[in-house]
């Protein structure tokens, strides 16, 4: 046998593989996770000791560890809308939180991180808590196909938990329909029942609205991290021979936290502390799977969080537990100031880790990142150029993620939306003056009657107001935010 006729073909195949290698690397697989309620000081690599999360500190240092990034709300829908959209939430009246029974808040045709993506020839999924809302009217009828939906905006493929986990309809999605859904016990909600209620209790847990039938396709709560992971892996799997884009969406850590039996009590913080653990081991699984199916080189992997973390039993049973004597000590949000819905840094400032093995840079980023900026990074990313109309608040942050330019920020402000607007701008926050003064409804978040000022560069957790020693600075900031308001777009 000549030795070109074997030379020439084994050259042929090793350009071959040269070749799809250097287009793969050129579109990395995107996994998106994003937790619930998780906040900055709620994983080992962030400094807690209460709570252990191996997977999720082996993955921080395989990537890049962000101290600055943000979710776009502070509570859960707002921010999906804008993750989804790149347009900051609070610029669209009726994406607050939503009951189960709220039509979709994306209108179908307008481009979202994963149509987009699909555009780029992913393939695109998402796996987990939706809370976006179903159908084209209130109430959502669950009973025939449900949509428009995740699959008109973008989605090929959609396994959901429709709201909340505290939130009727208690039951899994599968594309267009209710998984299990017996047609002789249909599903009606009525949200005029209020959790704690005698009538608002599914598998003895009380929720936010009454489930009345759909006895056959109830979820079993402690399976829901298990369940969702294993779709999510699957997946994976199915798409694993050509570029996809997976938005997982866990339920952990959300009330009711009902951890599976093998992570209960293992944590030194309490229910809450237990199902971050299980949130930890979900990302160990994720991982382990990129691994078999040899994906994690080429895999972009971002874990994050919707909001920032809260001590909450939201309800009367034992079963979501997480109070400040459980809590043992552990702090949610590390230093930060706030909670879970407030305009301080513990409102939105949140955990953000990213791998993209010889991509993305090792190490820590302070970057202010957000992930409104996912749509304009997908777009980089895929070579595309948003239309003028596009993602109207969404910053590129690919730089920021490679390493490349570390002297340059990618975003030189940032709104952040808790129960009142608030603005970052290089080293100061400004919360304006609020009308509303007083406290919030539960007695927790207060709105401020006057404006704060915080030097963030030596007061990370906002204790020193000093809006009085800097009133050229409150001034410029109070028109900057007010023209963010105004103009409709921030994105240059
Ligand atoms: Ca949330």
């Amino acid at each position: 046998m000549k030795l070109k006729s074997i030379v020439l073909p084994v050259l042929t195949a090793l350009f071959g593989i040269a070749a799809a290698f250097a287009a793969d690397n050129a579109r990395p697989n995107i996994v998106f996770i994003l937790a619930d309620d998780i906040g900055y000081g709620d994983w080992s690599c962030y400094g807690a000791t209460k709570v252990k999360t191996p997977n999720l500190d082996r993955l921080a240092a395989q990537g890049r560890r962000f101290t600055d990034a943000h979710s776009p709300s502070a509570v859960c829908t707002p921010t999906r809308y804008a993750f989804m959209t790149g347009e900051y939430a609070w610029r669209k009246p009726g994406t607050g939180i939503l009951p189960g029974t709220a039509a979709l808040i994306v209108e179908p045709g307008r481009v979202t991180v994963p149509s987009l993506l699909k555009q780029a020839g992913y393939t695109t999924g998402v796996v987990g808590k939706w809370h976006l809302g179903l159908g084209a009217q209130s109430p959502t009828d669950y009973n025939g196909e449900i949509k428009p939906g995740p699959l008109e905006i973008g989605f090929d493929y959609a396994w959901l938990l429709p709201a909340t986990g505290d939130r009727t309809p208690c039951v899994w999605i599968e594309n267009h329909r209710v998984v299990g859904l017996d047609p002789a016990d249909p599903i009606k909600l009525d949200y005029t029942v209020q959790r704690g209620q005698p009538e608002s209790f599914v598998n003895g847990i009380p929720r936010i609205g009454r489930q009345i039938g759909g006895k056959a396709a109830l979820w079993k709560d402690d399976e829901i991290a298990d369940l969702l992971t294993k779709k999510a892996v699957a997946f994976i799997e199915k798409n694993k021979a050509k570029p996809f884009f997976l938005y997982f969406a866990t339920h952990d850590i959300h009330v009711p936290r009902v951890p599976h039996p093998r992570f209960r009590g293992t944590s030194q913080a309490g229910v809450r502390g237990d199902v971050i653990q299980e949130f930890d081991g979900t990302i160990g699984e994720i991982m382990t799977a990129l691994d078999r199916l040899k994906l994690a080189d080429n895999t972009l992997l971002i874990v994050t969080s919707d909001n920032g973390g809260v001590i909450d039993t939201n309800g009367p049973d034992e079963v979501n537990a997480g109070t400040v004597e459980t809590n043992n000590g552990h702090l949610q949000n590390g230093v930060l100031r706030g909670t879970k819905g407030s305009p301080y840094e513990g409102g939105t400032r949140v955990p953000f880790i990213a791998r993209w093995p010889g991509h993305v840079q090792t190490g820590t980023s302070d970057a202010l990142i957000c992930h409104v900026d996912m749509l304009a990074t997908a777009a980089a990313l895929t070579g595309q150029k948003l239309t003028a109309d596009a993602g109207p608040d969404s910053f590129n942050i690919l730089p920021a993620l490679l390493g490349e330019k570390r002297d340059q920020p990618c975003r030189d402000h940032l709104v952040e939306h808790g129960n009142v607007l608030a603005l970052r701008k290089g080293q100061w926050k400004l919360i304006p003056a609020s009308a509303g003064g007083g406290k919030n409804k539960k007695g927790k978040t207060r709105k401020p009657t006057v404006a704060e000022l915080y030097n963030l560069a030596d007061d990370i957790a906002e204790t020193k107001n000093v809006a009085g020693q800097h009133p050229e600075t409150v001034k410029e900031m109070s028109a900057l935010l007010q023209e963010v308001r105004e103009k409709g777009r921030s994105r240059p």
